[in-house]
């Protein structure tokens, strides 16, 4: 089997070269991490469950005609995605107030908003990805004005498609994260929705219960994550069917 190259290790998940010029592997890890990797543990099944989950969602995506940077799953712990230059910002829509808003607006967890707030941070660990503005965006050129109401665009039909689907199985999605990729087709350049969408980027509760459904299970110590996915993964039909589980990456540099 041919070597591949690893580009880049983050905190889920790890990308390696392609085999197409203009492709990486995606391979989701075990690992979970919270409050800026201080607390971390590693959750078997975790890697898969947010592999099989973020396929459905982007797939989905892309038949409502927003584009994505997936191209395929190859196997249970990887996908084959576009590479992309990422936005140096974390996208954010809340429903409803929870997590860092509820503590820095004083709102209480649950409460329904009166629209789709959309938020953006700057992509720094080290910085503890502060919340910035459009003005703090548009003067450091993170994104130009265009690129800014093109993101606002994506990120709200990302909402509204998520919101759907999860309402569909009697789960409130409660706020989510994506990252946006830039892809150049020729001159142009195209806007994507990129990294994973999974419950580590998104809050989902139990639409009667409330029970949470997402990281906070983790991050607040609420259960097992492993058991709070695979309830995502069992209502939206997606769970892991005669599953050969790969632990490790097939492929090291
Ligand atoms: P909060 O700002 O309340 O911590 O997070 C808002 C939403 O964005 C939550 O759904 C949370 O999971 C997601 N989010 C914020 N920052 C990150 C991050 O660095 N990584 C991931 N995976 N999700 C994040």
């Amino acid at each position: 089997m041919a070597r591949r190259k690893k580009i880049y290790e983050g905190k889920a998940k790890t990308l390696y070269e392609g085999p197409e010029p203009g492709t990486i592997v995606q391979y989701f890890k075990d690992d979970a991490t919270a409050f800026n990797a201080e607390k971390k543990d590693v959750i078997e099944g975790k890697g898969v469950l947010n592999n099989l989950l973020s396929e459905y969602f982007m797939l989905g995506l892309g038949q409502i005609g927003v584009p994505t940077h997936f191209i395929k799953r190859l196997n249970m712990r990887e996908q084959l995605v576009r590479s992309c230059e990422i936005v140096p910002l974390e996208v954010i829509v809340r429903n409803y107030a929870a997590g860092t808003m509820s503590k820095r607006l004083g709102i209480e967890e649950g409460t329904q908003l009166p629209r789709p707030i959309v938020e953006y941070c700057y992509k720094d660990d080290s910085l503890g990805d502060p919340l910035v503005t459009e003005e703090h965006i548009a003067a450091f050129g993170w994104a130009s004005q265009q690129d800014m109401e093109d993101i606002l665009s994506l990120a709200l039909r990302v909402n509204d498609f998520l919101s759907g689907i999860m309402f569909g199985v009697g789960i409130k999605l409660v706020d989510f994260k994506i990252e946006i990729g830039r892809v150049y087709d020729g001159d142009f350049q195209r806007l994507v929705v990129a990294d994973e969408i999974s419950p580590d980027s998104c809050r989902l509760w139990d639409m009667e219960t409330n029970q949470k459904l997402d990281k906070d299970v983790f991050r607040r110590d609420l259960g097992n994550l492993t058991d709070a996915y695979t309830e995502v993964a069992r209502r939206l039909g997606v769970m892991p069917k005669n599953q050969t589980p790969v632990t490790k990456p097939t492929l090291i540099n």
